[in-house]
């Protein structure tokens, strides 16, 4: 088990990753989302031991991880780190490239490397120089660089940012069947939400430095807590509970999802149409009801300037 007890840092005085806690499991699948900004890389340095932290721990099966103060070569053996700008061999083969991390005397070596080209979609590309290929492409090499030696944790910062979404759910799918089979620990910083949605056992919220919430996939969504929270998922309509109930004085706001708002035929709330916006299988609405902006979701376009009634299904949070 990994754990993250405690942890605070600052590239100066100024404190970037402010007490983060938390434990995860072999085999889990973690995703952390904030901003840019927010300190995932810090977070993800750290846990490799490439900054060294005065306060607070990080440990691996019960042993404290020392970090870069006390080892010469920077990084835990059983770890793998995929920083935002990986680095490969540009003038080697995509072959070379991974097969440089797997020992010349293990017998399964070449198989080892058809695998995990498989894992990233490149077996074609086997023999292609690094530098020949595309952004993407090579992403898709670092990816399977960092899993040549199997580590029993592996950090992977922004894995798919180069990846067009052409390819990128294929190798989502492919890339966290094979971890899950190996039972390999991954972390993954992302501002991508759907990285997190569909893979994730929990995710990580942080934001300025704090991790403002820690939960699986499912509750998060449903519950978001927070406008930042939700607006990862969504583009989020904050409402004023005035705006929908004439009644009410609470002065509170409600979060709703677009998808939790729908065109009425009965009388409902009154609200008129800005713009639609086609997004393939649904127009995105834009409308305003008093004061207040929202988007909601509609199997066709509506017309600019018409009025429609809208009931709003299930309440997000409050
Ligand atoms: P994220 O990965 O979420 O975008 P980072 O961990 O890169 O965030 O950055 C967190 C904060 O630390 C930011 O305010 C950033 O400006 C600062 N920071 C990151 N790297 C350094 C560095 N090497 N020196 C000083 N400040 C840094
Ligand atoms: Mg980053």
């Amino acid at each position: 088990m990994l754990k993250v007890a405690n942890i605070s840092f600052g590239y100066t005085s100024t404190e970037v990753i402010k007490n983060i806690s938390f434990k995860a499991n072999k085999g889990d699948y973690i995703a952390i989302i904030g901003e840019s900004g927010s300190g995932k890389s810090t977070l993800l340095e750290i846990i490799y031991g490439l900054l060294h932290i005065e306060k607070g721990t990080v440990s691996w099966n019960d042993e404290k991880l020392l970090g870069p103060n006390f080892s010469l070569i920077p990084g835990e053996d059983f770890m793998k780190y995929l920083p935002q700008d990986f680095d490969l061999m540009p003038y080697t083969t995509v072959e070379e490239n991974i097969g440089k991390y797997i020992s010349s005397q293990d017998k399964n070596k070449e198989k080892r490397i058809k695998e995990l080209l498989k894992v990233v979609d490149m077996i074609e590309f086997s023999q292609t120089k690094v530098k020949n290929l595309s952004g993407g492409q090579k992403q898709r090499v670092a990816i399977a660089k960092v899993m040549a030696k199997e580590p029993d944790v592996l950090l992977l910062d922004e894995p798919f940012s180069h990846i067009d979404n052409f390819r990128k759910n294929k190798l989502r799918r492919d890339l966290f069947k094979y971890l899950k089979s190996k039972n390999i620990l991954c972390i993954v910083a992302t501002h991508d939400t759907t990285d997190a949605l569909s893979f994730a056992d929990k995710i990580l919220v942080i934001r300025n430095g704090k991790l403002i919430t820690n939960k699986a996939p499912e509750a998060l969504y449903t519950n978001p807590k927070s406008a930042y929270i939700a607006s990862f998922f969504d583009e989020i309509n904050k409402i004023p509970l005035s705006e929908i109930d004439s009644n009410d004085i609470s002065k509170k706001s409600v979060l709703w999802y677009p998808n939790q708002i729908k065109l009425t035929k009965k009388e409902g709330i009154k609200a008129t149409v800005i713009a639609s916006y086609f997004k393939g299988s649904y127009y995105l609405i834009e409308a305003v009801l008093n004061k207040t902006i929202l988007f909601f979701e509609h199997p066709e376009k509506l017309e600019i300037n018409q009025q429609v009634f809208l009931e709003f299904i299930k309440k997000a949070t409050n």
